[in-house]
């Protein structure tokens, strides 16, 4: 058993808390809400009075924080000050490169072990423990790192050093983001040109225009029972999360110097998307935008 301080228990770190008290852990929890936290006392968390409260009982801190902003505030004014010498501190959040790197480099500064590692799945995988956590650190601290994240894991991978996890986030997001616009894209012309767009959905994911967002997460309703299309796009995935990943994804490229056309597009659409008050629908919503038919959404 580890005491682990997890803070910020909102829409996806409540239900990662949950998994790691059924795994056994002592998790001594913290969020500005107190709705959450009651959530997280009665899934069996410990309820700490602040931050650094979280922090300074614990052998492993979590964070689980809406932006960069937000991780670098908590990380350097109470995570840092407050842990025992040689905690290891996790960022599971979705941030900013340039962010989890300069955690990073003051948490080792201060003789603290650190982390990189967000995750692909939404809610439901949270809850479930099905995640898949892109882990940025050291070789030598990966196997900790992993032994702490399984519980709430379908998979951990380390993907290189420092800021890592984050890099590979963003460039996934991105290319997700862009091949459910081209899916939406196919859709609607298939439409117009006069095609059934279920007949469309079984030749397309016979051939060579077959990808996830087609045939794991179809915006047409129908053909995937599972995806949030047949459930009028809620739940899923946030229209306004794919929007701030692929913002973080250029904001990266314009850093790094790389040029991703494609990623920009991507994000115009999103940001334009959400501009009309869909950020709360599902992201394979965007679909009802290339067809003009936002009135049913
Ligand atoms: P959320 O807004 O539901 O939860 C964030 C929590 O942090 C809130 O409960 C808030 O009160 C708390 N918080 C904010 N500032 C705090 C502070 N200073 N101290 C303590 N608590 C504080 O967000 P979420 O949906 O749980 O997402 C968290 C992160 O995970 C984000 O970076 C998001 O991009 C990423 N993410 C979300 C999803 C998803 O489907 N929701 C999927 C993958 C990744």
């Amino acid at each position: 058993m580890t005491t682990i301080g997890f803070i910020g228990l909102g829409n996806m770190g409540a239900g990662m808390a949950a998994n790691l008290v059924k795994a056994g852990h002592d998790v001594l929890a913290f969020d500005l809400s107190a709705v959450a936290l009651d959530k997280a006392r009665a899934s069996g968390c410990r309820a700490a009075a602040s931050a650094e409260e979280a922090t300074a009982g614990a052998d492993v801190v979590i964070t689980m924080l809406p932006a960069g902003a937000h991780v670098r505030q908590v990380w350097t004014n109470a995570v840092i000050p407050h842990a025992k010498p040689g905690t290891l501190l996790i960022d599971c959040s979705t941030i900013d490169v340039d962010s989890a790197r300069a955690v990073s480099t003051a948490a080792v500064g201060a003789g603290l072990k650190a982390a990189d590692a967000p995750v692909s799945g939404g809610i439901m995988a949270a809850e479930a423990g099905t995640l898949a956590f892109m882990v940025g650190c050291d070789d030598d601290q990966f196997a900790a790192v992993e032994s702490i994240l399984t519980p709430m894991a379908r998979a951990v991978i380390h993907a290189g050093a420092a800021g890592s996890g984050q890099a590979a986030k963003i460039c996934n997001n991105m290319l997700l983001g862009i091949s459910m616009l081209g899916t939406c894209e196919a859709f609607a012309l298939a439409e117009k040109l006069g095609l059934d767009p279920l007949r469309f959905f079984d030749i397309a994911s016979k051939s060579s225009g077959q990808c996830w967002s087609l045939t794991s997460y179809s915006p047409w309703p129908g053909p995937v029972p599972s995806a949030p299309s047949n459930r009028g796009y809620e739940g899923g995935f946030l229209t306004s999360l794919m929007s701030k990943d692929l913002k973080l994804a250029q904001e990266a490229a314009a850093k790094a110097g790389a040029a991703t056309p494609m990623g920009a597009q991507a994000q115009a659409l999103y940001a334009l998307f959400e501009g009309q008050g869909y950020g709360q629908k599902d992201f394979s919503a965007v679909l009802q935008l290339m067809r003009g038919r936002l009135a049913e959404l």
